[in-house]
């Protein structure tokens, strides 16, 4: 993940080494070669503009240091800009008050939902909860054995329709599981939805049911770090369609360019909470922005 931007970004900070005060052609020269190196990245345009014309404000206002060189100080401006397009902070999850929390999953089919339904509950029980696993994912025929599979690996209970009752109503059963996890004291909920492979009205409408049924404190968007330009557009319809509080980039692990990773703060509004990086429970951790900024510039 990043190679390639990571290493365009050397390579352009390497050219201002050993230079003086930077002109403002100067600024202009390296603010174009980071637009190019971030576009080729598949950052979305929007969010790549912005990112441009703060790193050539602050690089013209900088003042001049005796800490730093120009290079290094614009790899720190452009350090901070890449944190500040993270989401600045870390987010932690939101709890209920009254539990149990529900955390609703929401994404494209393959996005992750499921594997990350089971690494949020083994990571949720390791922080001392107990949560309860929905599988309200009843389109893609082995999306409930797969949960039951994953929910066993962490020794997390699954509620799921009762089999040979037909394909069964998956509002109802995520009605029920919060019942169910209320009897059972269970203090988190996290509930696994159906995705489509491409967006559609019936899969958004089936996913904003759920959510009216349930009344989600946390809903989260998967993201499939792999998907390029479709994040824009796709991040836009759960937003727009289902509301969504906070985002996790699946499949961190891969070579993708990275652009869906730096677009989908800006575009969602909501902070990146998790990362994932591989098929693994345990390849999951709580998202930092500072961390991943750093990595971009490794
Ligand atoms: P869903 O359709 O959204 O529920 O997606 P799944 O959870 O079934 O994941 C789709 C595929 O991606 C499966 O083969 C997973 O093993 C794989 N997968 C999920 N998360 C990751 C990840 O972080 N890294 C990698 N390399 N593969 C992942």
């Amino acid at each position: 993940m990043f190679d390639t931007l990571s290493d365009r970004l050397s390579g352009i900070f390497t050219k201002l080494r050993g230079k003086g005060k930077l002109s403002d052609a100067d600024i202009d020269a390296t603010a174009r070669e980071i637009r190019l190196a971030l576009l080729e990245a598949d950052v979305a345009l929007s969010v790549v503009k912005q990112f441009i014309n703060r790193i050539k404000e602050r690089a013209r206002g900088a003042e001049v240091s005796q800490a730093l060189n120009p290079a290094q100080q614009i790899v720190k401006i452009v350090h901070e800009e890449l944190i500040g397009i993270l989401g600045g902070e870390a987010r932690r999850l939101q709890f209920a008050k009254q539990p149990p929390t529900v955390i609703m999953l929401a994404g494209l089919q393959g996005s992750g939902k499921t594997t990350l339904a089971g690494k949020l509950a083994r990571w949720l029980k390791e922080q001392g909860h107990q949560p309860l696993l929905v599988a309200a994912d009843l389109q893609r025929p082995n999306a409930v054995n797969q949960l039951q599979v994953l929910g066993g690996r962490a020794g997390v209970e699954v509620y799921a329709p009762a089999p040979g009752n037909g394909v069964g109503d998956p509002v109802q059963v995520s009605r029920d599981a919060i019942g169910h996890a209320q009897r059972q004291m269970r203090d988190v909920v996290i509930v696994d939805t159906a995705g489509r492979l491409g967006i559609d009205a019936e899969m958004m409408q089936q996913a904003a049911d759920i959510r009216d049924a349930v009344n989600p404190d946390e809903i989260i968007f998967v993201i499939d770090a792999m998907i390029g330009q479709d994040a824009v557009a796709t991040a836009e319809a759960f937003r727009d369609g289902v509301g969504i509080t906070g985002v996790v980039l699946s499949k961190l692990d891969g070579d993708a360019r990275g652009g869906a990773a730096l677009s989908v703060r800006a575009v969602t509004g909501q902070p990146i909470l998790f990362a994932s990086t591989g098929e693994k429970l345990e390849n999951f951790d709580v998202f930092h922005p500072e961390r991943m900024a750093s990595r971009i510039l490794d």
